[in-house]
């Protein structure tokens, strides 16, 4: 089989995250001696996460592995949305997420000439996708049936093709299973690998509030029309459902202002005029109604300081206004809220 680089050394990809577990993958695989180039396939459903060029330039750089950060967020999104093996706790769709990252990373194998892939795995370190039979099923889906390795708990795997053929010694991987991270950070220390992430605990699609928000989207608004920007701005400021076709989103903060403002794509938005207060999004306005009771809500979190009623302004659909708004109450608002 060819895929060697230049000088004969094997070449292999690394499926790497921004966790511990994949960067010891990786450097073990380096000090083999294996030519060896990282991928990271990014989704940006986390307004409020650093962006991910910067964290892996700031992981990988001094270890000197070659890292190529891709943006799927478009492609996952429909993963997201129907899931063939279900979802986790949240709505984290890990199974088919690993098949996807596979089916990818195979396609990057075959363009850059690698023979096989790492991964920072470990069995039984996560419920949903880590545990064995689901390690193999997901390796089969993606089309690497026996080209995936996975350093730090090989030896309690069966031998890949890597292995078997000796692209990947046998012996100088590890046999690490389940969720502590002991010898994790045993290897760190012995690899001289000092700067590392805590761990997480998995991405923002099992965060448990992001979850119950998503629920109510995907029935509310329908799965088909829900896009990329949408699973955004489920990250930010206070939600409220006043009926299922009629979504609002308040800032809690300048900076929730800021970034409601710049992801809004098709949202009418709302604010107060001459004063300090929220930056409001909603979709689903119907009509006259529909303005003055998100102007109520804009206006329910303006500073008390501020006597009402209270000029908001507004824009949306070709159409932007001015109109006079007192606060609506505080319970009914809060009883449209997720
Ligand atoms: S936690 Fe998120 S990124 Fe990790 S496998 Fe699950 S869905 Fe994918």
């Amino acid at each position: 089989m060819s895929g060697a680089a230049a000088g004969g050394k094997a070449r292999a990809l690394a499926l790497v995250s921004t966790g511990l577990d994949s960067l010891l993958a990786a450097r073990i695989t380096q000090r083999l001696g294996i030519d060896i180039l990282g991928v990271h396939f990014s989704f940006r459903f986390d307004p409020l996460r650093e962006d991910p060029e910067t964290t892996i330039a700031r992981l990988y750089e001094p270890l000197d592995i070659p890292v190529r950060v891709i943006d799927v967020s478009d492609d996952f999104l429909g993963i997201v949305l129907k899931p063939e093996h279900g979802y986790g706790k949240g709505v984290n769709p890990c199974i088919d997420c690993k098949i996807f990252m596979y089916r990818r990373a195979k396609a990057l194998m075959e363009e850059t000439g690698a023979r096989f892939l790492v991964t920072g795995e470990v069995p039984g370190q996560r419920p949903m996708s880590q545990m064995k039979p689901v390690l193999f099923h997901i390796e089969k889906e993606g089309g690497l049936r026996g080209l995936v390795v996975r350093p730090l708990g090989a030896l309690g795997l069966p031998e890949s093709i890597p292995e078997k053929e000796g692209w990947m010694d046998r012996g100088s991987l590890y046999g690490i299973q389940g969720r502590s991270r002991k010898e994790q950070l045993i290897l760190a220390e012995k690899f001289g690998i000092r700067m590392y992430p805590q761990p997480a605990g998995g991405c923002i699609l099992t965060d448990a509030q992001y979850a119950v928000r998503a629920r109510i989207l995907f029935r509310n608004r329908g799965r088909e029309r829900i896009r990329t920007e949408d699973m955004q701005l489920l990250r930010l400021g206070r939600h409220f459902w006043p009926r299922p076709e009629l979504h609002v989103i308040v800032g809690r903060d300048l900076k929730d202002n800021a970034l409601l403002e710049s992801l809004n794509a098709g949202y009418w938005l709302f604010e107060a005029a001459g004063i300090e207060g929220p930056l409001v999004l909603a979709d689903g306005i119907q009509g006259e109604e529909d303005i003055r009771l998100v102007a109520g809500i804009t206006a329910r979190y303006i500073g008390k300081k501020h006597g009402g009623p209270y000029r908001i302004v507004f824009q949306g659909s070709g159409r932007s206004g001015e109109v006079e708004a007192l606060r609506l109450d505080e319970g009914l608002v809060d009883s449209w809220r997720v």
